[in-house]
């Protein structure tokens, strides 16, 4: 291991105020990686490919807490419904159905974040907040009781200008409250604001993130085969 994981993993906690939750984002590195920081006492770890996920969940410890932080296909929701912890990137009232339909399969209650889209790039997905009102506001989500929306996630513009990212993550924030006072006053579960990665994660916990999504800062850079 190139890599000193354990002290890496040891760097961002000691950054991070307590009550803020670190989901270790260990796509594309090699299990050891992950046991790495497992041994450090590090449980949640955060993935965004369903059959590399997959291969891992098998080989390593039952204990771990698996985020699925990518892009996911409906088609791949049965997958990783029996053992996933979180599904953070929700975009559509489709994907929401298709995790209720699986959880129930499996007996369960899959907890998810809605995914918002406020960065300017095109390519990022995500709901942007008219279609995250109107999924609301269609009440349907109120039926599916095999899922559990625990919260809001989003990536911010990659960019530069700390100004730009810190605007971006506000927006989040006022947007968690509207949201949180229409529609969730009462539940309890609603409370997670998942925004922050290994280049911008400091500017995120001053926007009242609660979950910060750090890869490369632990695990270096990836490589892509
Ligand atoms: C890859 C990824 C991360 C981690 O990014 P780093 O820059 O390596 O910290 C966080 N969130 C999402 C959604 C990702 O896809």
């Amino acid at each position: 291991m190139g890599i000193d994981v354990a002290e890496n993993l040891r760097g961002v906690l000691a950054s991070l105020p307590e009550r803020i939750k670190l989901v270790a984002v260990s796509k594309y590195h090699p299990a050891e990686y992950i046991e790495a920081a497992y041994a450090v006492g590090q449980r949640a770890f955060g993935e965004s490919h369903e059959q590399e996920l997959a291969k891992k969940q098998a080989a390593l410890p039952k204990d771990i807490e698996w985020h699925f932080i990518g892009h996911l296909q409906t088609n791949k929701v049965k997958y990783i419904a029996p053992y996933i912890s979180m599904i953070e990137a929700v975009d559509s009232l489709k994907l929401l159905r298709e995790i209720n339909k699986q959880a129930a399969k499996n007996n369960r209650v899959i907890d998810v974040l809605l995914e918002l889209h406020i960065a300017e790039e095109e390519t990022k997905y995500g709901l942007t907040l008219s279609d995250c009102r109107s999924l609301l506001a269609s009440g349907e989500w109120r039926e599916l009781h095999n899922v559990r929306i625990c919260g809001l996630m989003m990536m911010a513009s990659n960019v530069e200008d700390e100004r730009q990212i810190r605007a971006e993550f506000l927006t989040a924030a006022t947007f968690f409250d509207e949201v949180k006072a229409q529609y969730f006053a009462d539940n309890a579960a609603f409370k997670e604001r998942s925004w922050g990665m290994s280049h911008d994660y400091r500017i995120a916990v001053d926007c009242r993130s609660t979950m910060v999504r750090v890869g490369t800062t632990i695990f270096g850079p990836r490589v892509y085969e």
